[in-house]
């Protein structure tokens, strides 16, 4: 299918799709791990690379081409090669495109399993990673070694909705012949396209947004051939393959992906905005907010604020488990970019292995909530807040 020229809406519903000779109309699943040959020449021919086709699962699946195919329709690049997890994503582009002794300059505000693999993982095997503010390019620069390889990022990033922005920092990496990665998990390519902001390559963990049913895991690198190719080559070598099932479901849940993303994304606003004027409340963070403090930043390089919200109360952690605990409609944990609404206590959850200091400086204190904003009706999230706001 040609697919110059269609709106993104078009390419979440119809690019990527293979069908096989039975003309199936929703895409099959080909939970197999080998394919077979004709003859020992196509054998032959498939292996060399002469003729396209698939060989083996653990680098080639139709279903999982079909997911990556229209993904990378999705975010605007030549191609994405897509993984079991988001953390596989994330090892496999050091990997294949870094080697020991390259150095790494890292926001500080990025996932955790991501801090622990660049600090204890890569700094074993030689791969140095110096972490810096997500807000302030300068320090990006101060941090450049003439080793530095790559720069990677989260915008927004999590829990405080900090947003980076992603054209400073391609212009710096570009300066110093180093990479920009951006991690956009929290916005999806429904909401932001950090390729067109001059980034040379997209994270996913697909197990978030793209999916957006907390059903599966998985996760992709997208961005030009030539770097995906090193991508790939560790794919196919060391194995963290996404699984047929998983990719299947993935190709379901980018069909709905704009959608939700701008259900998430209203949903968001409603309640950040209810928030903000609530007299229990501190401070409110949602980049989707006048009073966020990158508010015209985030408004010129993503769509809408999305599904993320992060409030601070003045009680601290006993206030903001006394809010938490009271909820009955929201699901106390981590996940997010799901359709039923997450609320969590960062300090003592996805947070509580930084020391009380390190978090501190990071701005995650004791009284701050995130909320991961779901797809029920938001009067019922607020009746749900009000439970516990009304007895702090
Ligand atoms: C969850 C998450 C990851 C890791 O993804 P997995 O699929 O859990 O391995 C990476 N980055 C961000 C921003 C995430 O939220």
């Amino acid at each position: 299918m040609n697919l110059d020229g269609l709106h993104p809406d078009t390419l979440a519903v119809r690019a990527g799709t293979q069908r096989s000779q039975f003309q199936e109309h929703s895409e099959a699943m080909y939970l197999t791990s080998s394919f077979v040959f004709g003859s020992a020449a196509e054998a032959a021919a498939r292996f060399s690379g002469a003729e396209p086709g698939p060989i083996y699962a653990r680098f080639t699946n139709p279903g999982v081409s079909m997911f990556e195919e229209r993904l990378a329709a999705l975010e605007g690049a030549e191609r994405c090669v897509a993984f079991a997890s988001g953390m596989a994503a994330i090892l496999a582009t050091v990997m294949g495109l870094m080697r020991a002794g390259e150095h790494i300059v890292a926001s500080r505000s990025i996932f955790g399993s991501t801090v622990q693999l660049f600090q204890n993982i890569l700094g074993r095997f030689g791969v140095e990673t110096t972490f810096v503010s997500p807000t302030d390019p300068d320090e990006w620069r101060a941090a450049v070694k003439p080793t530095t390889r790559l720069f990677f990022v989260e915008s927004p990033s999590n829990p405080l909705t900090e947003v980076s922005d992603i054209r400073a920092l391609a212009d710096i990496a570009h300066d110093v012949g180093a990479w920009l990665a951006v991690d956009n998990c929290f916005c999806t390519p429904a909401l932001q396209h950090p390729l067109q902001l001059g980034a040379d390559i997209v994270i996913h963990s697909a197990t978030k947004y793209l999916d957006g049913q907390g059903r599966v895991l998985g996760g992709a690198v997208l961005g030009n051939k030539v770097l995906m190719e090193g991508v790939y080559t560790f794919l196919r070598t060391a194995g963290p393959t996404l699984s047929a099932f998983n990719a299947w479901v993935l190709l379901k849940g980018l069909e709905t992906l704009s959608l939700r993303m701008q259900a998430h994304s209203a949903h968001a606003l409603e309640l950040a905005t209810w928030l903000e004027a609530h007299p229990k409340v501190e401070r409110v963070l949602y980049p989707g907010l006048p009073s966020h403090p990158q508010h015209a930043l985030a408004m010129r390089q993503q769509s809408t604020g999305g599904g993320i919200v992060a409030f601070e109360l003045a009680g601290g952690k006993g206030a903001a488990w006394k809010v938490i605990d009271a909820t009955q409609v929201m699901s106390i944990t981590a996940n997010l970019g799901d359709t039923r609404t997450t609320i969590t206590h960062p300090a003592s959850t996805t947070h509580s292995r930084l020391t009380p200091e390190q978090r501190a400086s990071a701005g995650i204190g004791d009284g701050l909530i995130r909320i991961a904003v779901g797809l029920e009706h938001p009067a019922d999230l607020m009746t749900d807040l009000e439970r516990g706001l009304s007895r702090i």
